[in-house]
Order: structure tokens, then sequence, then C-alpha cells
């Protein structure tokens, strides 16, 4: 089967960010993968069964628990959303993501401090984790170069 790259909606331009917008990034290598076939985009948040547009969502880290701005408890959301996405990626041979950078669902290394101030901290998103821990290289849309180069050592 042919490998796969799997990523943030958001970023191919699909209107599912949390506002109702998205995050398009508008660069040649992304427009080629697509070209090619090569991109399976999907939004983990959407996949857990929240709506667009929502309330934005913070994981609090002393809890590693994910509320709402207003204060509602979303982490079953925000764990089936990762599960949905492994398993699509799995289905479709995805061998690495490009997520979508400080997300609570697609952040990698660094993600919101839960305090809904842009204050960042240590951390991964939870469907970003998820990826990583069944063996999916994952890199943000700030890491487009290490990506472009590690799906070329693929070969
Ligand atoms: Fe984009 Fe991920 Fe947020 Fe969905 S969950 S809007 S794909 S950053």
């Amino acid at each position: 089967m042919k490998r796969k790259i799997l990523i943030s909606a958001c970023l191919i331009g699909e209107n599912v960010k949390y506002d109702g917008g998205n995050n398009a990034l508008h660069v040649n290598v992304i427009e080629q993968w697509k070209q090619e076939g090569l991109l399976v985009p999907l939004c983990p948040e959407v996949l857990g069964g929240l709506s667009t547009p929502r309330t934005p969502c913070e994981i609090v880290q002393s809890t590693q628990r994910v509320l709402t701005q207003t204060g509602e408890d979303v982490t079953q959301a925000f764990e089936k959303g990762a599960k949905e996405s492994l398993c699509i990626a799995q289905e479709e041979g995805v061998c690495m993501a490009i997520l979508k950078a400080r997300s609570p669902s697609c952040g990698k290394g660094v993600v919101y401090d839960g305090s809904f101030t842009h204050t960042n901290i240590k951390g991964d998103g939870f469907t970003c984790k998820l990826l990583q821990e069944n063996g999916i290289v994952v890199f943000s849309e700030e890491e487009l170069d290490l990506a472009e180069a590690f799906w070329k050592s693929k070969g």
C-alpha cells in the first residue's frame, strides 16, 4: 500500500477551526503532496464529536483534562478524536503526520497551558501523543523542512 501523510485538516484550508476558520498554509510542498494523492486530512476535534465553531479548549496541566474556556470538561471528545484519528491513519497507511502547532489535539512538544492566555508549556496534544505512541512520526507545520527531508529519506 502507498504510504500516506496525515495532515491537520485546518492546514489545508478546511474550516474546522474552533472559530469556524482555517490555518491554510499555501506552500508548494503541501500542494504537491495533495496533487500526488498523499494527504489524509482530518480534524480530531470534529471526529471526537465537537461542533464547529466551538468554544476554545486547552489541556489543564495539573489534571491533563481538557476544558473549554467556559469550564466544560471535553476530555472524552478529545480521547475519541485521537482514537478515531489513529484508526484512520492505520487504515490509510500513514507513516508521517503534519499537525498544527500548539493545539490541544494536534500540538507537538508545545501546547497552551490551560490558562487561555496564549502561554506555552511543554506537552503534546492528545492526537499527536497517540500517533507518536503508535510509531507515526509527527512534525508541526513549523517543521515542514524536516518533514520534507524525512519523507524523501523514506524514498
Ligand atoms: Fe486543526 Fe487539529 Fe484544531 Fe482540528 S483539532 S482545527 S485539525 S488544529
